[in-house]
């Protein structure tokens, strides 16, 4: 309040003059509300002017006016309580008189009497709103909450319904593109590699009861006959010996077995050792030299004109050989060819056998490398000898655990040639290794 614009003190009686117009509305309100609650007192703190309000409020003590009027800081403020305990807040300042002689303490209150029942009625009005407000921000969050959790739990009924048997659900997605949508298609996702290794699973073991069954029926059915239709010992020791050839077959497709399952679930640890790819690959292919000639099958290597010496398991790396070779010319009919090479290219080294046997029909192509796949009723024309069809399995895990690639090329009636790169420096999963995988399994021709 700029009261010492307006008020002037004159004359040796500290005459008070308002310097204010008394009929302009303006001037006028603001003299009534300075007016209405002061106190004048000369530097000794003797009151001068005062409105009866500021009586009722009491006069300020002499020191706490000579403090007002030595402190720098102006305006002071003070509170103070009237008999009815309403509040007032008080202004103090001084002013100088005419000649700037003296200073007067001028005090101006005003009454918080409306504050405090704005203040009161807010209160009261808060305390009247705050359980509605609680109400209505639990409900609120209910329903916004239920909102947003109606996906997980849709998403929750649905993964409840999904079972082994009926693995072909899926959840229904909500084209959200949010987080939840991410989490649904996760969840799909998942579900189709483990419906997909429940598919697997069952093949298997349709395959392996299949694979077992036939050569026990007809080990039986040798049996059998020889029971009711040998008579002599020579009958009984031919009859054994066919049945032999059968069990050592049945133990062949077991020992096989076992062998894959321990190296497709890890089971199974590379030995890797320096080892020259090309004196592998030609040592095995001269295995191959005395069954192809005699299935009128010429068959020959070449080597590259660069080193092929790398980090390699050399046991698997003869199996490896040894499958490809053996379908090669077992695949081949007389008066064909079968050609090894080994080569390095660029960072790997390169392996191709070739031949120019009966080829593999498009459509068999994407399952030769599947367990028991065999492209049925023509093997048993190409050899008296019948594929187990896990030759190229095995190949196949090989392959991937020396980090490499494979790759068939064949046209039907003209040949086959597969194509093999393997890393020189592959660094396959660590897992275990247990005895038996050293064992040979490789294919009679
Ligand atoms: P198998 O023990 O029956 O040879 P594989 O897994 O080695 O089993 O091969 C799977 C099938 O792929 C074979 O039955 C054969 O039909 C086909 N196949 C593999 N190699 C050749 C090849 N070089 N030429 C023609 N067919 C081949």
């Amino acid at each position: 309040m700029a009261v010492k614009g307006f008020l002037r003190i004159e004359g040796d009686d500290n005459h008070l003059i308002w310097h204010l117009d008394r009929d302009d509305p303006e001037d006028k309100q603001i003299l009534a509300r300075v007016e209405s609650v002061y106190l004048i007192t000369d530097a000794a703190g003797a009151p001068l002017v005062w409105s009866g309000s500021y009586k009722d409020l009491g006069f300020d003590q002499p020191a706490y006016v000579k403090q007002v009027l030595s402190t720098r800081v102006q305006p002071v403020w003070q509170e103070k309580r009237d008999a009815s305990g309403v509040r007032y807040l008080i202004r103090a300042s001084y002013v100088l008189n005419e000649t700037r002689t003296g200073k007067f303490y001028v005090a101006i209150g005003k009454s918080l009497a409306a504050n405090d029942k704005l203040l009161t009625q807010f209160t009261w009005l808060c305390l009247a709103l705050m359980p509605l407000v609680v109400v209505i921000g639990i409900g609120t969050g209910w329903v916004v909450a239920g909102r947003a959790l109606q996906p997980v739990m849709a998403i929750a009924r649905a993964a409840q319904r999904i079972s082994g048997s009926n693995l072909s659900l899926r959840i229904p997605e909500r084209q959200a593109k949010d987080e939840l949508e991410y989490l649904v298609e996760t969840f799909n996702d998942m579900i189709s590699r483990l419906e997909q290794s429940f598919i697997q699973m069952r093949q298997f073991s349709t395959d392996v009861s299949h694979e077992l069954r036939t050569p026990i029926t007809v080990i039986r059915g040798q049996l059998e006959v020889a029971l009711f239709t040998a008579h002599t010992t020579e009958q009984y020791r031919d009859a054994i010996v066919t049945a032999l050839g059968d069990v050592e077959r049945l133990s062949q497709i077991v020992r096989a077995l076992l062998l894959l399952s321990q190296a497709e679930t890890g089971q199974v640890v590379l030995q890797l050792q320096p080892l020259d790819l090309v004196e592998t690959a030609r040592g095995i292919t001269e295995q191959f030299e005395i069954p192809a000639e005699g299935a009128g099958v010429d068959i020959s290597f070449r080597a590259g004109s660069m080193k092929c010496t790398g980090e390699f398991d050399r046991v698997q790396i003869e199996r490896m050989l040894s499958n490809l070779i053996s379908n090669a010319v077992k695949f081949t009919p007389p008066g064909g060819n079968v050609r090894v090479s080994a080569d390095r290219a660029g960072d790997c080294a390169e392996i191709v056998v070739e031949d120019t046997g009966r080829g593999i029909a498009p459509e068999h192509l994407p399952h030769i490398f599947d367990r028991f796949y065999r492209v049925r009723g023509m093997e048993e024309q190409a050899s008296p000898e019948k594929g187990l069809g896990l030759g190229l399995s095995f190949v196949n895990w090989i392959v991937r655990a020396h980090a490499g690639t494979i790759d068939v090329k064949s046209e039907p009636g003209k040949g086959t040639t597969f194509t093999v790169r393997l890393p020189f420096h592959p660094h396959p999963p660590d897992t275990t290794v247990t005895d038996n995988t050293r064992e040979m399994v490789m294919k009679p021709v």
